[in-house]
């Protein structure tokens, strides 16, 4: 198992999974700053004729815009994750006003799903 996750992200968030254990050769796919119409769309697509799953890093803002696409994402099964709610540069914003972005992009996510964990 390889973990690139930072340790303090690891120790922010202990409630999140970092890693999965096992020996599988395997990749996970990601596609992060959705969802967006065409580009989403285009990626579900292609992600339903291969028969893959994915895991979408959503900003809360846009899924806001764009419930239908968040939807879709959830229906066919793939994974969600928190990706903010509107992207705050990270080199330039506080902790306190990163945390507040990424607890209201949970928030938001939660508005449209309600069946969606806690966790960030
Ligand atoms: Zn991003």
């Amino acid at each position: 198992m390889i973990s690139r996750s930072p340790v303090l992200f690891r120790k922010l968030f202990p409630g999140v999974v970092w890693n999965l254990p096992g020996n599988r050769k395997e990749i996970l796919l990601t596609f992060d700053d959705g969802p967006v119409p065409v580009a989403t769309e285009w990626i579900l697509d292609g992600l339903r004729d291969y028969r893959l799953k994915g895991l979408f890093f959503c900003l809360g803002e846009r899924v806001k815009q764009h419930p239908e696409l968040f939807h879709r994402i959830r229906k066919e099964g793939h994974w969600v994750g928190n990706h903010t709610y509107n992207h705050p540069d990270g080199w330039k914003t506080s902790v306190n006003r990163y945390m507040e972005d990424v607890k209201r992009g949970g928030a938001s996510s939660r508005e449209i799903c309600s069946d969606l964990p806690m966790e960030g």
